[in-house]
C-alpha cells in the first residue's frame, strides 16, 4: 500500500467529479474578474444559501484543504505553516490554509489557479477553536477584506432551545444586513426560499443515496466519499440537485440489481471521523479481506432537512445543528449517532480513526467503542492516522492493526464459523 493514494471508484457519476470541482474553481476565478463580491467561510452553516440567492460567490478554505491533499500541495503548505512557528500537532486544515495563503497561493502553476481573494472574510461563531484561529489568520492576511464576525452558541442539539433559535435567526439577519451593506445588492427573499429549496432538495437526495448504502450488497463505499463536494460547495443550486439525482438513479439501480462494490461482500464496515484525503486508496484497502466501508460519521453533517416554508429559520437552525452533528459538542448525541447507524448498515466492525489533529471529533471514540461492544456486540480497531498530513499515518502500524482485526471479522461472518 501507498502513503497516498487515490480511491478506486465504481460509480459512473463519481468520474464526473472531477468536473464538477473544476467548474468551481473556476466560476470563482470568473466572479473575481467580473467583480462579483467573493466570501470565504467555514462550511456546514446557513451562509451558502443566502450567498447564492444574492448573487455572491462563496468559496470555502477548509474544502480547498482536501483539493490541497488531492494535488499533494499538502506537504509544501505544513512547511510553510510550520516555518511560521504552528506545530504539527494543531488541526491540518488550519495549517494547510495558513501555509497556503502566506505561500503559493497567487503563485504560478497552483492547481485549478488555487482559491480566489477574499472580498469578505466570515469568522465563525460556533465551530471548533481551530476553526476560528483559521479565519483569524485569514482575515488578517486579507487586511483589505471585510469582516463578519458571527456570534452563533455551540448547544448539543438535543439543548436548542427556543431563545438560541431566536438568536441564531438575529445572527443571519446581522448577515444578509452586512451582505447587503458591503456589497450593495439587496435580497431578495422569493430566491432565498428558492436557495433553500434546493438546498432541503439535496439534503433529501442525500439521505437517500446513503440509504441504498443498506442494501446488501452495498452499492456505495466510502471511496466515493469526494460526492460531497456538491454538499460543501454547491447547496442552495440546481447544480448540486441534478448532479445528485444523477448519482441516486445510479446508485438505486445498482442496489436493485444487487451489483455490490466488490463481487463478494464479506464484511461491513463503520468508518469513524474524517477520512484521511490524502489516501482515499485506505477504503479499498478493506476489500482484500472482503470489507466495504458502508458508512461513515462524516457523511452524517448533511443529514439536515429544512424548512422551506421558513428559509431563514431553516438557516438559523443549520448553522446550529451541523457542526454539532458529527463533532464531540455533546458526546451522549455522537455515540448514538454511530450506534444508530452502525444498527441501521448492518456493521460487523468498526474503524475508528483516531486523528491527530482534529481532537474535537476523536475525543470519546474510547466510549463509542464501548458501547459498540455492549450494546451491540460490534467490535472496533483504534488507528492513528491524520486526515490532512501523512507524516501521521504510519502504514506498517495500519496493517499491523488492521489485518489481524479484518481476520478475526473474516472468521466471525464465514459461514462454518455460525
Ligand atoms: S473539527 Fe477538526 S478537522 Fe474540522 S476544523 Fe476543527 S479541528 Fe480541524
Amino acid at each position: 500500500m501507498e502513503k497516498t493514494q487515490k480511491s478506486t471508484k465504481r460509480l459512473a457519476t463519481a468520474k464526473e467529479l472531477r468536473q464538477i470541482v473544476a467548474d468551481f474553481y473556476l466560476e470563482g476565478h470568473q466572479a473575481k474578474q467580473a467583480g462579483k463580491p467573493i466570501g470565504w467561510m467555514p462550511p456546514m452553516n446557513g451562509l451558502i444559501e443566502i450567498f447564492y440567492a444574492m448573487d455572491l460567490m462563496p468559496a470555502f478554505p477548509e474544502n480547498w484543504s482536501p483539493v490541497c491533499a488531492a494535488f499533494g500541495l499538502n506537504d509544501k503548505n505544513f512547511q510553510t505553516a510550520e516555518e511560521m512557528g504552528f506545530s504539527r500537532d494543531l488541526c491540518g486544515y488550519m495549517r494547510n490554509n495558513v501555509g497556503y495563503i502566506y505561500g503559493m497561493m497567487g503563485t504560478a502553476g497552483v492547481p485549478l489557479g488555487g482559491l480566489p481573494e477574499p472580498d469578505m472574510v466570515f469568522l465563525p461563531g460556533g465551530g471548533c477553536v481551530p476553526t476560528m484561529k483559521n479565519f483569524q489568520y485569514i482575515a488578517r492576511r486579507f487586511p483589505e477584506a471585510k469582516v463578519f464576525k458571527a456570534d452563533l452558541p455551540q448547544v448539543p442539539i438535543e439543548n436548542i432551545q427556543r431563545y438560541h433559535i431566536d438568536y441564531a435567526i438575529s445572527e443571519i439577519n446581522r448577515i444578509i444586513a452586512f451582505l447587503t451593506e458591503v456589497t450593495g445588492r439587496k435580497l431578495d427573499y422569493d430566491r432565498l426560499k428558492e436557495a433553500v429549496r434546493l438546498s432541503d432538495q439535496a439534503c433529501a437526495l442525500w439521505d437517500e443515496i446513503m440509504a441504498y448504502r443498506r442494501y446488501k450488497p452495498t452499492p456505495l463505499s466510502a471511496a466515493e466519499i469526494g460526492l460531497m463536494f456538491v454538499m460543501v460547495t454547491r447547496q442552495g443550486t440546481q447544480i448540486a440537485v441534478d448532479y445528485l439525482t444523477r448519482v441516486r438513479d445510479e446508485v438505486r439501480e445498482r442496489a436493485e440489481r444487487e451489483i455490490g462494490v466488490i463481487a463478494d461482500e464479506k464484511i461491513r464496515l463503520y468508518w469513524d471521523n474524517i477520512p484521511l484525503w490524502y489516501n482515499l486508496g485506505l477504503f479499498n484497502y478493506f476489500e482484500r479481506f472482503g470489507g466495504v466501508v458502508v458508512a461513515e460519521t462524516y457523511s452524517a453533517a448533511w443529514s439536515i432537512r429544512l424548512d422551506v416554508d421558513k428559509p431563514i429559520e431553516a438557516l438559523a437552525m443549520k448553522s446550529l445543528m451541523s457542526y454539532p452533528m458529527v463533532s464531540c459538542v455533546s458526546m451522549k448525541r455522537r455515540k448514538e449517532m454511530v450506534l444508530r447507524a452502525c444498527r441501521d448498515y448492518s456493521i460487523d466492525g468498526a474503524i475508528l480513526h483516531s486523528n491527530k489533529s482534529c481532537l474535537p471529533i476523536t475525543l470519546g471514540q474510547m466510549d463509542i467503542e464501548r458501547a459498540l461492544q455492549e450494546e451491540l456486540g460490534i467490535s472496533s480497531v483504534i488507528i492513528e492516522a491524520d486526515h490532512m498530513d501523512p507524516r501521521n499515518f504510519s502504514i506498517a502500524q495500519f496493517e499491523e492493526r488492521v489485518n489481524p482485526f479484518m481476520e478475526m471479522l473474516l472468521a466471525r461472518t464465514s459461514p462454518t464459523s455460525r
